[in-house]
This record gives C-alpha cells, structure tokens and sequence, in this order.
C-alpha cells in the first residue's frame, strides 16, 4: 500500500503507440497493487484512442464487465504522461466500483477513491468547452460544445443541484 510516483514511469511523446500502452500496462498494474483495486489488469484490454477529441478516456463495457480501457492519444501529445498517469487512475477507479459494486458513477464512493488516487472526478474532458454555464450558488459548472438553448438563454433554467440562477462564461 502506499504511493506510486507517476514519474518513474513517464514516457514522453514520440513513442509509438505500442511503447505508450505497455507503460500505461505497466503503471496500471502498479496502481492497482498500491491501492488494492479490483481491477486484472491483464484481463483488460488496453487502447488508444486516435479519434477522441474530448473524452481523456474511458472504459468500455461487455454484459456488465469492463472489458477495455481506452486512452486518448491526443491527451498524452497535448498534455503529457502526468494527465495520462491520472485518466489511467480515473479509469481504475471505475473498473474498480463497477466490478465490486456495480457503480459507474462519479458518486460518494468515486469521490473518496479518487482523493486517495489523487485524480480528478471528473477528468475524462480535455477540449476547452466553448462555453460554461455556471451555478452562481454552487460548484455545478457544465461544459458546452455548443450553442445549445441553455447556453442562449440560461435565465429559462434553474441549477438542478440548488435551484440557482446559471450564468454563461466563454473560458
Ligand atoms: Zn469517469
Ligand atoms: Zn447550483
């Protein structure tokens, strides 16, 4: 149990993307011996995204069992291994709940793994939004790609966490 430093791992851009996904193997496995996850590493099968053009990662599923973990290729060459090393965390920590809880939420028990995992709730977003429509009475801020009626007219909405005004923010 304990920390694992990301770094001893690091791989930089330009790598292949064979080279990319043993060190993201690796570092997954090393990650689920400190924490304890239920995650097989091996069982899983590790991907690269070419396409994503937001999501950091994500898991995919078959009959309810997580059956891949894919990374985005354009999150490791626009922002480099440390936000890999946290999506693979991310990720982990999803195979993790669904597999001894059948929870794919970002609820309680996320949040509390994901604090000793020191990784984002929610990191799977890497593009800026074009817009964020922002609770001004609570922390709820929702990224939009476009120019949707909330975006338009955001006084015709109330934040569906407190019941607050939203205000609109170009980042
Ligand atoms: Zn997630
Ligand atoms: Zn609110």
């Amino acid at each position: 149990m304990g920390h694992v430093s990301a770094d001893w791992y690091a791989i930089a851009p330009p790598c292949s993307q064979d080279e990319f996904l043993a060190t993201v193997r690796v570092y997954a496995r090393a990650v689920v011996d400190a924490y304890s996850l239920s995650a097989d590493v091996n069982a899983l099968s590790w991907e690269v995204s070419t396409r994503a053009k937001r999501r950091a990662g994500a898991v995919r599923y078959r009959d309810g069992e997580p059956e891949a973990v894919r990374i985005a290729w354009r999150l490791f060459e626009n922002e480099g291994w440390g936000a890999v090393a946290a999506t693979v965390r991310h990720e982990l920590i999803h195979v993790h709940l669904i597999t001894e809880h059948d929870d794919p939420s970002h609820g309680d028990a996320f949040r509390d793994l994901a604090d000793r995992l020191d990784t984002a709730v929610h990191c799977e977003r890497f593009t800026e939004p074009d817009w964020w429509v922002s609770c001004t009475e609570c922390s709820v801020r929702l990224p939009r790609y476009r120019e949707s009626r909330l975006v338009r007219e955001p006084d015709a909405y109330a934040c569906g966490n407190c019941g607050g005004d939203f205000t609109v923010r170009t980042p």
